[in-house]
């Protein structure tokens, strides 16, 4: 993509954005980026921006900035229906994501890791599993760097989740591997309906071609396994003729080769059905780049999984606390209330994402002793699970946390997993996390 001396419009000052107007600067354009929030708001990324010549609008987005642009970089949060990006369809302004623009200055393999769940703690595990092997890898999206930032660094393989906001703005973007770990509903704020959603995950396999490869979750009649031209690999819980998958409680493998034993299923140390398929996942793109079965197996064992998805704080009386902030939709809840055989006190709740909670219904009233409900959203799934009587309103964490130790019995687990986002009360699920993690250790 040449970019010198031209006029580049970035849109949004979060991590991808400002990554994105440091990349561009580097490359000679001439970069304004322009956020809703303002000044004060974003003041942490005002002052690196500006000693590279960027300007910066604030406070909105003012039409007049079309009038000197040539390309749009969007980051992923923001619609695609807002007056900026409609008027510069009109204009016929190109727009790209900050995937496109990242991607097209890599020169390296990129494996890419999507799906409505799991795809941090995926492409964390893949990374730590090539990094055990020696390769120089770096991992991009939500937990580690924004692509933009890993461009010109010496690294000899990228390993990136991407979501279907940033697929939505791809033009080139080529991965050698694309993972595809599952399709649930979700972001239907943003979406018509399902199909809609998993066009835009589709497009992952887009620019795929022989030689490339898919991995596909078997088990998942969402994923879409029509018109992909790179090689499908499979992973499934069920035996498979070729792929990999489970056999009594055992990882085998059949790719190219010879049928080859992984490791056991009890061994590996990220927990639940959900975290199954994601190492199910790592394992044949790890298989793929020919990894050593050694180093699969090490770190399979090590890796304890990523702060604020299913992590465990501390038992307090015997009361263990499970903080599992970063699941914000209504399908990782339920995968994470299966992977608990004691009674479970639940706290939800937050901002709805136009999501159905009444498919809750079942392993609530099965596993949930209690749900607390705190947020925006606490009447609607109040409603969806009517027939369950067990809940009780909290006012903010602090008072979730002090009902749910109330009710909570030795044995028993105090799991917060929200099922919806975190921006009417925090910055973000991390902070949501962090508060719930501390109104834990306050307990006595
Ligand atoms: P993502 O990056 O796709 O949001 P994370 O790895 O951050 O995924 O996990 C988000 C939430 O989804 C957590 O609550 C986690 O326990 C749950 N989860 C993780 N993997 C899966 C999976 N394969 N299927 C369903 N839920 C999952």
């Amino acid at each position: 993509m040449e970019l010198q001396g031209k006029r580049v419009l970035v849109i949004g000052m979060g991590r991808a954005g400002v990554a994105a107007a440091r990349l561009l600067e580097t490359k000679g354009a001439r970069v304004t980026i322009t956020d809703k929030k303002g000044r004060e708001e974003l003041k942490e990324a005002f002052g690196e921006l500006e000693g590279r010549g960027i300007r910066i609008e604030t406070g909105g987005h003012p039409l007049e900035l079309l009038e000197d642009t040539e390309i749009i970089v969007a980051s992923p949060g923001v619609p695609p229906n807002i007056p900026l990006l409609e008027r510069a369809k009109e204009k016929k302004i190109p727009v790209i994501g900050e995937l496109e623009l990242a991607s097209s200055f890599l020169k390296v393999p990129i494996i890419a890791v999507t799906g409505t769940n799991g795809k941090t703690t995926t492409a964390t595990l893949i990374g730590e599993i090539l990094k055990k092997e020696g390769k120089r890898v770096a991992v991009a999206g939500n937990i580690g760097y924004p692509l933009s930032s890993c461009v010109d660094k010496d690294y000899e393989l990228m390993v990136s989740e991407v979501s279907s906001f940033q697929l939505e703005r791809i033009k080139t973007f080529h991965p050698f591997i694309s993972i595809m770990l599952n399709i649930a509903s979700d972001h239907l704020d943003r979406y018509r309906d399902l199909d809609e959603y998993i066009g835009a995950k589709k497009r992952i396999f887009l620019n795929q071609k022989r030689g490339d490869f898919a991995v596909l979750n078997r088990d998942d009649p969402n994923c879409p396994t029509l018109s992909i031209e790179a090689k499908k690999i499979f992973f499934s819980q069920e035996k498979l003729a070729e792929g990999v998958y489970l056999r009594e409680g055992r990882v085998m493998a059949k790719l190219s080769g010879g049928l080859q034993e992984v490791i056991h299923q009890e061994k590996i140390g990220i927990k639940g059905p959900h975290n199954l398929e994601n190492a199910l996942a790592a394992i044949a793109t790890c298989l793929i780049l020919r990894v050593k079965v050694a180093s699969i197996k090490k770190v399979l064992k090590e890796f304890k999984g990523v702060p604020h998805r299913m992590e465990f704080v501390k038992k307090v009386k015997g009361v263990g606390f499970v903080n599992d902030s970063k699941a914000t939709n209504v399908s990782s809840v339920m995968k994470s209330l299966a992977s608990f055989t004691e009674p479970i006190i639940l706290i939800a709740g937050g901002r709805d994402k136009g999501l159905d909670y009444s498919p809750l219904r079942p392993l609530v009233k099965e596993r949930v002793k209690a749900l607390i409900l705190l947020g925006e959203a606490k009447e609607k799934i109040a409603q969806a699970l009517s027939s369950y009587k067990r809940i009780k309103m909290a006012e903010d964490m602090k008072e979730a946390v002090n009902i749910a130790f109330k009710l909570a019995e030795e044995g028993e687990t105090v799991l917060l997993s929200p099922a919806c986002s975190s921006y009417d009360m925090f910055q973000n699920f991390e902070e949501r996390g962090e508060t719930f993690k501390e109104a834990v250790r306050e307990l006595r």
